[in-house]
């Protein structure tokens, strides 16, 4: 399946549309509907190499349509998506765009790393082995290069001496641990995590939260879903807050956390925290 619903106009290439600019994610005028539920609603949105960007907002406001979009889990209605110009769902040659075959478009996805609420591990797979399968599967690395970088990025995670558990044998904040590193180790130019913490334990939340920042810290470029409000104040660059698939407000923390505009920011900050 191509990124751009069938029958849907393809994304102008126009240069106006898209200036020079040194966004590693570009996401403009971006429609998405489902049926007669318009999801996403025009928007546009840069993330610069190395910048953390959270997204917040009510459930329902489009935020997980946003990242499975980022990642071609979606397609979209109309705009684009580039990540480091590459566009998402399409190729251009020349000053056409043509849609991408599944198998390029896994190839693409390959640069988009994806942490969900509920880690999505392979159950029947160890730790170790839910890191080397897509190394080893897109045959990026020999089996015994995949099992050496899987073992640095569990350590990385706090978690080289659980490689041989599997998922059922590890908590919640350890499973989501094992999901950062297996996300990690395709060398992602960005990485997605959505609700990272909201399925866990109060008590096993900062374990997951600390490697994120570290990952922040570490100059990794991150986009991020969280209700976790103090979170986003300390290691977003860029706030972004969403309400029924638009755009309310965006812009640094101290701006859009502590001194919003909007006044359904301030309801939305009100009830969350
Ligand atoms: P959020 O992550 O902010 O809670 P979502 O992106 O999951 O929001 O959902 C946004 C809207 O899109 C909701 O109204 C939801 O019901 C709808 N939606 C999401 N996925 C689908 C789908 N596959 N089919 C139909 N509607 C969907
Ligand atoms: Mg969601």
């Amino acid at each position: 399946p191509a990124a751009l619903a069938a029958g849907a106009a393809a994304p102008q290439t126009g240069d106006e549309r898209h200036p020079p600019s040194t966004g590693l994610v570009e996401i403009t005028g971006v429609h998405k509907s489902y049926g007669a539920n318009e999801v996403l609603h025009d928007i546009t949105l840069r993330v610069a190499p190395g910048q953390v960007v959270t997204l917040l907002g009510p459930s329902g406001s489009g935020k997980s349509t946003l990242l499975r979009a980022i990642n071609h889990l979606e397609t979209i209605d109309a705009g684009a998506i580039t990540i480091d110009g590459e566009y998402i769902g399409y190729e251009r040659r020349g000053t056409q765009l043509h849609e991408l075959r599944e198998k390029q478009i896994l190839q693409r996805r390959t640069r988009v790393g994806m942490v969900f609420q509920n880690f999505n591990l392979f159950p029947h797979l160890t730790a170790l082995e839910n890191v080397i399968e897509a190394p080893i599967g897109l045959k990026r690395a020999s089996r015994q290069e995949a099992i050496a970088q899987a073992r640095v990025l569990l350590e990385r995670v706090g978690l080289a001496d659980r490689a041989d558990h599997y998922p059922r044998q590890l908590s919640g904040g350890q499973q989501q641990r094992v999901a950062i590193a297996r996300a990690l180790a395709l060398a992602p130019d960005v990485l997605l995590f959505d609700e990272p913490t909201s399925a866990l334990d109060p008590e096993l939340v900062a374990e997951v939260l600390s490697v994120i920042r570290d990952l922040a810290t570490g100059g990794t470029t991150l986009i991020i879903v969280t209700h976790e409000i103090g979170f986003a104040a300390e290691i977003a660059d860029h706030v972004v807050f969403l309400d029924a698939g638009r755009v309310v407000e965006q812009g640094p923390p101290a701006q859009v956390l502590r001194a919003p505009e909007q006044a359904r920011t301030q309801e939305f900050l009100d009830w969350v925290i």
